[in-house]
């Protein structure tokens, strides 16, 4: 159920009429409801609570999707860890309560700096993601006299039929260790001090919206546990990545029902420990971004709704071609045909062409829908716009979780050297 609903044609978060949230914190405005990241999150858990017991499996949220402190105490207040992919993200995810027990570190290009302080705080996990960074890990673990719980991150070749800019799993992208390649690194882990390598993990992409690419993933994944025990690797953990595709249009996402018997089946027989890194799933449809209409301008051909929000608070549509949805504060019928611009100086600073809406005008507002994830984790200062504020929803509460920025917070980043006078 969504929680983000028309009641008495006026759109609510939760119990609250986004135009009051709109009224009161300004737009463009980030708003969360914390029911239904809860309800995205119990999902999870209850899926796999149906195949297997508490203590096999770990849910890691994917903080790059979301990582505002508030949304990060919520899921660990559920239960749930943390995927990282950066010291910064680390600092939030402990920041928030969130043990170090519980956190993931994954990344194609982590920093020594990033890697000594994830291995000083004892993190569950690093998921290596190349040859040259095992032996640098290795290396700066002995020296610390600690030994590091490492997956090796491995790329099966699988195409995850996603968007070519969130595809991740196939030969010829950044990600992993080749799959075929992989029992040479594994069997040379063995030997390398500081190094524990009890796991594979793997992770094929975003916004899948059918189950077979996983499970050819998994397969392959599972082929290759039992390759690397009887080459003599002890290993007791696979990763399944990032979670399933979402709702933004008319996709329909396979159930974590059927996600979940499908791990029971392939993977579960190994009698592994067993990590998810949803990130997408848990927050995406949890969020909306709030915006008011500047006004209507009248082309040769075509009528723009400019709106005060732009590509710089949500980046998606001008990244991938990402449609979110536009719904107007105060449900109406659709008469007119708009393209949803942005104030930005970007042609690609568009989030509609040809969308049926109500007649709109200066000051209406309206939600973009469905930007919980990967939206203000995204957003920039470009054309000086100071970062849009966050708000969370409970019931029939709304609390500031993080403030707007100011232009004056913006010219205060910036130094003029003395000799330019
Ligand atoms: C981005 C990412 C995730 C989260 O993916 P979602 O599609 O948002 O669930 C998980 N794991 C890794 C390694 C990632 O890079």
């Amino acid at each position: 159920m969504l929680t983000t609903q028309y009641k008495n044609k006026k759109l609510h978060m939760e119990d609250v009429a986004l135009e009051t949230l709109a009224e009161k914190y300004g737009t463009p405005l980030y708003c969360y409801s914390a029911a239904q990241i809860t309800q995205n999150f119990n999902a999870y858990r209850d899926a796999f609570l149906k195949v297997s017991a508490p203590e096999n499996f770990t849910i890691c949220y994917a903080t790059k999707a979301n990582s505002n402190l508030a949304v990060l105490r919520l899921l660990g207040g559920l239960g749930a860890g943390a995927d990282i992919v950066s010291g910064g993200e680390m600092a939030r995810a402990l920041a928030a309560g969130i043990p170090a027990s519980k956190i993931v570190f994954s990344g194609v290009g982590k920093s020594e700096d990033e890697l000594r302080a994830a291995i000083a705080k004892g993190i569950f996990q690093i998921n290596v993601e190349s040859e040259e960074e095992l032996v640098q890990l290795s290396a700066l673990a002995a020296k610390m006299k600690k030994k590091v719980p490492v997956s090796i991150r491995v790329n099966p070749d699988v195409d995850a039929k996603t968007h070519a800019k969130i595809t991740t799993g196939k030969k010829e992208n950044k990600f992993g260790v080749d799959i075929d390649r992989a029992p040479a690194l594994y069997k040379k882990a063995l030997k390398m001090p500081g190094i524990d390598a009890l796991g594979v993990a793997v992770h094929i992409g975003s916004q899948l919206t059918s189950l077979t690419p996983f499970k050819r993933a998994y397969e392959r994944v599972a082929e290759l546990v039992v390759k690397l025990r009887k080459q003599g690797n002890d290993i007791r953990r696979v990763d399944l990545g990032g979670g399933i595709g979402i709702t933004y249009k008319d996709e329909t996402p396979p159930d974590l029902t059927f996600y979940a018997l499908m791990v029971r089946d392939i993977i579960m027989p190994l009698n592994v420990h067993v990590v998810m890194e949803p990130g997408r799933s848990i927050v995406g449809n949890a969020g909306v971004l709030l915006s008011r209409v500047r006004g209507v301008k009248k082309g040769a051909s075509k009528k723009f709704l400019i709106l005060d929000a732009a590509m710089n608070d949500l980046m998606r549509p001008a990244l991938y071609d990402a449609y979110h949805a536009i719904w107007p504060a105060r449900l109406a019928a659709a008469k007119e045909t708009y393209d949803v611009v942005g104030p930005v100086c970007e042609t690609g600073d568009t989030f509609h062409i040809g969308e049926k809406l109500p007649a709109l005008k200066a000051g209406d507002v309206v939600a973009l829908m469905t930007s919980g994830a990967y939206g203000a984790v995204m957003s920039s200062n470009y054309n000086t716009r100071p970062l849009a504020p966050e708000v969370l929803v409970s019931g029939k509460k709304s609390a500031l979780i993080r403030r707007a920025q100011t232009v004056e917070d913006l010219l205060k980043q910036d130094q003029i050297p003395e000799w330019l006078g």
